[in-house]
Parts: C-alpha cells; structure tokens; sequence
C-alpha cells in the first residue's frame, strides 16, 4: 500500500489580534502579530505535527508574512513545496479582536492577496498526484480560481484511489457567491468524511432533527459524519454506528482552530486505521488543546501533548 499523504488547498494567512476586547477596528486599539494561520494552513500544521505526512497548495508574498507560515508549516512537518512565493504578492491577513459576548469582528485580506489566485499547475499538481487524503475547508472556496484547484485536486485524489474529508466551514458569503452551489454539491459527492460544526450540520441537509440531517447525508454516499459541538465535545456516525464523547475540561483563551485541529487529529487517525472511538478522542484532546492557546496554530499539538491530555483527565 503507498504510504497516505494528506492534501490540503487554501489561504495561508498572519492573523493579528486585538489585545482589547471590543466592536471592531474604528478607533485604535492595541495588536499582538502576527500568527501564523488560515484555516487549512492550522488544519495542515496539526497533520505535520502528529507525524502524518501532509502537504498544502497555496501562495503568499515574499515578506515576513509569508516566510512566518513557511517556517512554522516546515518545522512542523508540512511539505511546503506547493506553497508558491509570489515576489510581487502580499501575503494575506485577518485582523480580529473579540467581542465581549466572544463573538468576533474581522478584517480580513485574503482575495486580494498572494492567496486569492492559487491554482493547480506544475509542482502543485504533482504533489496532487501524490498525495492519498483531500482535506476540503469550505473557507478557502473564496475565489474561482481557488474553487477551480480544489476541485481538480479532489478528482485527481479521487481517481488514484484516495479519500476525501470536507469541513464546511463556510461563511454566508461564500455560500451566496456565483457557482458555489453546485461547487459544493462535486464535493459533496465525493466526501468521505464530513466534519461540520453545531448548525453547518444542516447546510446541505436541510431536516427537522439531528437524527434525521445526518440519515440523509449518509445515505448520499458520505461515508461518516462528524459533528463537532463545541466545549460539549464531538459525535460520530457512519451506517452501523453512533458514538458520543465529552468535551476535554479545560480552560478557553482563545476558540480560533480548535474545528481545524480537530479535524486534522481525526483526519490523521482514522487514515492510519484507528477505530472512531479512538479517533474521535483524540480529536476531541486537540480541539481542547487548541482552545487553551492565544493565537490559530500555537494550540496544535503533538501526539504526546494530547496522550498526556487523555491520560490526565482518565486519572
Ligand atoms: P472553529 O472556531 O475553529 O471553526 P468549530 O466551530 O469548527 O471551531 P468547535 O465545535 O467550536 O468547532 O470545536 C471543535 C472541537 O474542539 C470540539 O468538538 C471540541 O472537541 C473542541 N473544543 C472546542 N471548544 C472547546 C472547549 N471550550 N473545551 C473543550 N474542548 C473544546
Ligand atoms: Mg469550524
């Protein structure tokens, strides 16, 4: 059997924060940057760490934006041999501060930037090839181009004989945009594993119940759900089984990655044959892990940090 490697296509991003709480950026406020992030960026960099080997496609500029996520992504792993500097782009970013309710308001630059004309050519369609795992965010379906190549990618993993695992983690915009629809209805079909979080369990199954979302969307070929909920934990399902565990007790700074981390945990141990219960727990410790870390990717963790998680909270 080819070794599994993961793929992953989308906007790699410094995220800058607001020190203070608050409604947005119309007066001055004090910032801590830049973090590395994006959400397939800290999907990719909790592969890598957990020692699954991993890759993204994406672009950024020639400055310290972009050489702050080169560095990070390498050292934990990532190739980053798709990942084109553009020597005339910038790289992207999204300001954020956080509302006192924990709500957030952003200003993002992301298609704009070296990020919003990612394509699928050269070095970026080997790696395709090479790859085993399509790992599809529904935030990075933020521009044509950028839909065009994940699109190619997922039939390319697909055709080799791999899997596809879909976060829709999209935002309202993204939904309403030209095409999108039927963007997201190819990669429905070929998801394998769907990863939403609390209400994106209803974006494509519009149902009276829980119970009755996920029974249709197994039904449409997916192969296993699995739903995030937050600080409750996660749950699992696919045709034979359903499988609930609690979240980790710990203490939230910061909620930003914890979905990516999970996914990238959950991801990594069911492509190296773990059952859903043990896939989902350690999802489940790196979602938790996450949380407890100021900054998107600083809360990624290794397989000991979360083996220690697991056992601290068993005793
Ligand atoms: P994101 O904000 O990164 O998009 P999400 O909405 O996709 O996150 P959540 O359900 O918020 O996903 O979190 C993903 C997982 O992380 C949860 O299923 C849980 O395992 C873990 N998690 C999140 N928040 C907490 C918390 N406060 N305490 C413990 N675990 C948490
Ligand atoms: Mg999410």
């Amino acid at each position: 059997m080819r070794q599994s490697k993961v793929l992953t296509i989308g906007e790699v991003l410094v995220e800058i924060v607001a020190t203070e709480r608050g409604d947005g950026f119309r007066q001055p406020v004090g910032l801590i940057g830049p973090y590395p992030s994006g959400a397939p960026a800290i999907f990719i960099d909790q592969v890598g760490k957990l020692g699954q080997a991993a890759a993204i496609v994406s672009r950024v500029g020639d400055d310290d934006f972009g050489h702050v996520n080169l560095e990070r992504l390498r050292r934990d792993g990532v190739d980053v041999s798709g990942i084109e500097v553009d020597p005339l782009g910038t790289t992207g970013s999204a300001f954020v501060r956080y509302r006192d309710d924990g709500s957030r308001a952003f200003v993002f630059n992301i298609r704009h930037s070296a990020c919003g004309t990612i394509e699928l050519k050269g070095a970026a369609a080997a790696l395709a090839e090479s790859c085993t795992h399509m790992h599809v965010m529904g935030s990075s379906l933020y521009a044509p181009s950028v839909v065009e190549a994940v699109l190619q990618a997922t039939r390319i993993i697909k055709k080799n004989g791999g899997t596809v695992s879909f976060d829709p983690n999209l935002r309202a915009e993204i939904l309403n945009s030209p095409g999108m629809r039927e963007a997201l209805s190819v990669v429905l079909a070929e998801t394998d594993l769907f990863l939403p979080s609390g209400e994106e369990l209803f974006l494509f199954s519009p149902a009276g119940s829980e119970q009755e979302a996920i029974a249709n969307l197994l039904k449409s070929g997916i192969k296993a759900v699995v739903l995030k909920r937050g600080a409750a934990g996660a749950s699992y399902f696919d045709k034979d089984r359903q499988i609930s565990l609690p979240g980790f007790k710990v203490t939230e700074v910061d909620p930003t990655g914890a979905g990516d981390c999970f996914g990238a945990a959950f991801v990594t141990f069911w492509l190296a044959g773990a059952d859903p219960e043990t896939a989902l727990r350690y999802a489940n410790a790196a979602g938790a892990r996450a949380v407890t870390r100021s900054g998107p990717m600083e809360g990624a963790s290794t397989r000991a940090e979360l083996d220690a998680l697991i056992a601290e909270q068993r005793s």
